[in-house]
C-alpha cells in the first residue's frame, strides 16, 4: 500500500504565500496552494490515507514519487544504477579545474592553501590522450570546477574544442562549478556551443 514518502518535503514559504512540494529522488518541485498543500500535509501526517484520494491525484503522486510502496525500495534502486554506471565503460565523467586561482577570499575555503596555477598546454594535452586512450567511452561529461574556472575560461574553450574533436566521443556534455563573478554577456553566449548545459552557483562563495 502506497504511503508518504520519506523524500517528499512540504515546505511553507511565507515570502511567497504559498507551499512547496519537494521529492529528493524525482526531483520534483510543485508550488501549491494552501487547499493541496493542506490534503497533503495530511496524508503526511497520517490524517488520511492514500486510499482517500481519487484515482488521478495517486497515480500522479506516484509516478512523481511523493508516494511510494516503499522508500528502501526507491534507495536500493538508486544505488543499484549508481552501480550500474560505475561498471558501464562507455561513460566517463571528468572533473577539471583550468586553474586553482580564484577572485575570492571566502573565510572558510580549503583552496586558499593552493596554489594560484593555471592548466599548461601539456596538461590540456595529456587530458585528451587519456580520454582517447579509453576508446570504449563513447559517453563523456565534464564538470569545470576550480578555484574560479570562468578566471581561465580560454582553456575551457580550448580543451572542449579539443575533447569535441575526439572522434570516438558521441555524446559529450557539460556543467560547471562557479561563484559566477565572472560572466559576463560573452562567456554566457559561449555556453551552449560549449556544451555547458547546467551551471551551479555557490552562493555562499
Ligand atoms: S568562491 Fe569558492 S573557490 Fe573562491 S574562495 Fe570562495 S569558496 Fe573558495
Amino acid at each position: 500500500m502506497k504511503k508518504w514518502s520519506r523524500y517528499s518535503l512540504l515546505i511553507e514559504s511565507e515570502k511567497h504565500s504559498c507551499y512547496f512540494l519537494f521529492n529528493t529522488i524525482s526531483n520534483l518541485l510543485w508550488e501549491l496552494d494552501s487547499e493541496s498543500a493542506k490534503i497533503l500535509m495530511d496524508l503526511r501526517d497520517n490524517k488520511i490515507s492514500c486510499e482517500d484520494l481519487d484515482d488521478d491525484t495517486k497515480a500522479l503522486l506516484s509516478e512523481n514519487k511523493i508516494i511510494t510502496d516503499s522508500d528502501d525500495t526507491e534507495l536500493a534502486k538508486l544505488k543499484l544504477l549508481k552501480h550500474y554506471h560505475r561498471m558501464d565503460n562507455s561513460i566517463m565523467a571528468l572533473t577539471i579545474a583550468p586553474t586553482l586561482e580564484c577572485n575570492l577570499r571566502c573565510s572558510y575555503c580549503f583552496e586558499q592553501t593552493h596554489p594560484n596555477i593555471r592548466m599548461s598546454d601539456e596538461v590540456e594535452d595529456a587530458i585528451v590522450d587519456f580520454i582517447k586512450q579509453h576508446s570504449s567511452v563513447w559517453n563523456l561529461q565534464v564538470t569545470w570546477f576550480g578555484g574560479e574556472p570562468l578566471l581561465y575560461f580560454d582553456r575551457i574553450e580550448s580543451l572542449t574544442k579539443k575533447i569535441l574533436s575526439i572522434q570516438t566521443i558521441k555524446n559529450y556534455k557539460a556543467e560547471i562549478v562557479t561563484n559566477g563573478v565572472g560572466f559576463n554577456a560573452e562567456i554566457i553566449s559561449k555556453l551552449i556551443e560549449l556544451h555547458i548545459d547546467s551551471v551551479f552557483v555557490t552562493l555562499d562563495g
